[in-house]
């Protein structure tokens, strides 16, 4: 990757699965030749821990703890991650690999490890934060393996009810302020292991009103802040799984997103951004020098 986005290596897995996805919802994922396709679902199992004894059992994120000591074997900090396990399990499905290599007993002992009293999900074994981004994560994972013993549902579901904030959006726990990425997370938790009908009429009502209004020149992630391409995705996810996505009627949120699009293809947060940031990388570079 370009040096400025170094610090991105230990989740090269999560970008893979972009990119993977990103070609597969385009209709182009044909673009990779069968054999390019065997050589990435290769590398992704390259990544898998299989350590039920710590309880670390998952996908990494990159090699980067792996030296040709630990090749191949357990070794300190060599520990899957939920975020990279989930985008892990679905590059593999998205390439056409059936999943017989994943060791899917460990991985399901490994989520239940991650699991907290109040019903969350951390990260990872250690240095992790809990919060609704891996209660998601936790509820894919075991939606794709179709095992959810590795999760107490009724808590899951109990940590989701309890973080229902006064505006009727959803925060990353309990008290905290509503957000479309933690309300998408916490929706389609509840949507993956079918306990969408928990919430009451009121809460059904008053989430779907939340999310309606962030609909600004494009979706917005909050009250107040402007419109991000990503919310296409965290908002718009959380009304389709709400069945509420054709009360859009405009087109701007379509336009808004157009309108980021730099010449290299990709898409920014705001209109201009990415421009702005690579002419910021060049004005660095005699400075760095
Ligand atoms: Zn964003």
């Amino acid at each position: 990757m370009p040096s400025f986005l170094a610090n991105m290596d230990t989740n090269r897995t999560v970008l893979a699965y972009f990119c993977i996805a990103g070609l597969d919802i385009l209709d182009d994922l044909d673009k990779i030749s069968e054999e390019r396709k065997q050589q990435m679902i290769d590398w992704v199992y390259q990544l898998q821990v299989c350590n039920a004894e710590e309880l670390v059992s998952g996908f990494q994120g990159s090699t980067t703890l792996n030296t040709m000591d630990n090749n191949n074997q357990n070794s300190t900090y060599k520990w899957g991650h939920i975020a990279t396990t989930y985008s892990s399990l679905l590059s593999l499905l998205i390439l056409g690999d059936n999943l017989d290599r994943v060791d899917r007993k460990g991985i399901v002992q490994s989520l239940r490890s991650l699991q907290l009293e109040d019903g969350s999900f951390k990260g990872a074994k250690e240095g992790a934060e809990n919060d609704m981004r891996f209660v998601f994560c936790a509820a894919a994972v075991s939606y794709i393996l179709n095992d959810w013993s590795g999760i107490d549902v009724e808590k899951m579901v109990d940590f989701v009810l309890k973080s229902i904030s006064y505006d009727g959006g959803i925060g990353q726990g309990p008290d905290l302020e509503s957000h479309c990425g933690s309300t998408f997370c916490a929706v389609a938790a509840l949507a993956l292991s079918n306990n969408l009908e928990k919430l009451s009429k009121d809460q059904f009502h008053n989430l779907r009103r939340w999310l309606l209004y962030r609909l600004d020149t494009g979706f917005n992630g909050r009250p107040n802040k402007p419109s991000d391409t990503c919310y296409s995705f965290w908002t718009g996810g959380a009304l389709k799984i709400l069945n509420a996505y054709q009360f859009i009627e405009s087109d701007d949120n379509p336009q808004f997103v157009l309108m980021t699009q730099d010449r290299y293809g990709g898409f920014s947060k705001w209109v201009g951004v990415f421009l702005m940031s690579i002419q910021y990388q060049i004005q660095c570079i005699p400075i760095l020098d």
